[in-house]
């Protein structure tokens, strides 16, 4: 027997480089938040192999797609070499910032854990994740939180409020690598304050976590591609609360009271070419 999972995206409400670390990666603090906005995976039983078809948005289908990668991690870590066919339904923009592949992974590690009836308990799933990806082990879990270390560090805080989110993804994708290479650690800029973002969320204030809103990495994404600041000021001025770039960008995100003001706001911007999308917080 089958079964459907859905596979959140997230936003950063707050994105902070703390250090670099003598093997490359960054610390970071961030408070990453669930979407609503979410691709479909379908995982049916096979005999051998594990195969991979998709609909919906383009992405890469080789043996690097993350489903798969996290399909083979799964399969050598519970000494199995079971087959499934894993149907991907695309929805969440590719190389955004959105974390679209990262949630796919966490997915497929909880459907074929099911699929399967491997029986992996959570805790051993999250070490799977931190293999696969920073962002993975906060796709597993899904909803508010802190995390630390590469990313891989959570602490779970309460449920936001469900304020809408409208997304504004370019046409082109950005390298989180080129983004981290032009970051000087010794001129970030305005940095977020975690605990006062924490607090907004708590008192479920939207003008005072939009005012929290802050991401270390945006100025070097903006400069690179100076049109998204652009899209910032666009946005304020149709109606959002509060402006971000989430992750390493491109994509831009506008907050608002709730998804039925995101989706009248979304329904004037013309950006040809670009995605634009109305969705909430979950
Ligand atoms: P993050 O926010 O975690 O940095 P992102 O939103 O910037 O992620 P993704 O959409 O995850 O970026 O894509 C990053 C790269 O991963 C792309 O180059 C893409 O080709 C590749 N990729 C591999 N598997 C997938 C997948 N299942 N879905 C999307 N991208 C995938």
């Amino acid at each position: 027997m089958g079964l459907s999972l859905t596979a959140h995206a997230k936003i950063n409400l707050t994105l902070d480089v703390l250090s670099r670390r003598p093997d490359g990666y960054h610390e970071v603090e961030m408070i990453m938040q669930s979407i609503k906005l979410h691709d479909r995976l379908e995982f049916s039983p096979a005999v051998g192999e594990i195969t991979l078809t998709s609909t919906g948005l383009p992405v890469p289908m080789g043996p690097d797609n993350l489903i798969l990668r996290a399909a083979r991690l799964l399969q050598q870590r519970a000494g199995v070499n079971h087959g499934a066919h894993i149907h991907l339904d695309k929805r969440i923009p590719v190389a955004a910032g959105l974390a679209g592949g990262s949630t796919d992974a966490a997915a497929t590690l909880q459907g074929l854990n099911r699929l399967w009836q491997l029986e992996l308990k959570q805790d051993q799933l999250m070490e799977l994740a931190r293999q696969l990806g920073a962002d993975v082990s906060f796709c597993l879990t899904g909803g508010t939180a802190i995390a630390r270390g590469i990313g891989e560090v959570l602490t779970p805080l309460a449920p936001a409020p469900r304020f809408g989110v409208i997304l504004v993804k370019p046409p082109f994708g950005v390298s989180t690598a080129r983004v981290y290479q032009g970051l000087d650690l010794n001129n970030l800029g305005h940095r977020p304050h975690t605990s006062a973002m924490v607090e907004a969320l708590k008192q479920g204030d939207l003008d005072k976590v939009a005012y929290c809103l802050a991401n270390v990495l945006e100025s070097v994404t903006l400069n690179l591609y100076p049109e998204l600041k652009e899209i910032k000021q666009q946005l304020m001025q149709a109606g959002c609360r509060g402006v971000l770039m989430s992750g390493s960008g491109p994509t831009v995100f506008g907050l608002t009271k709730d998804e039925k003001s995101a989706e009248q706001i979304a329904g004037k911007l013309n950006y040809p070419g670009y995605q634009v999308i109305a969705t909430s917080m979950v």
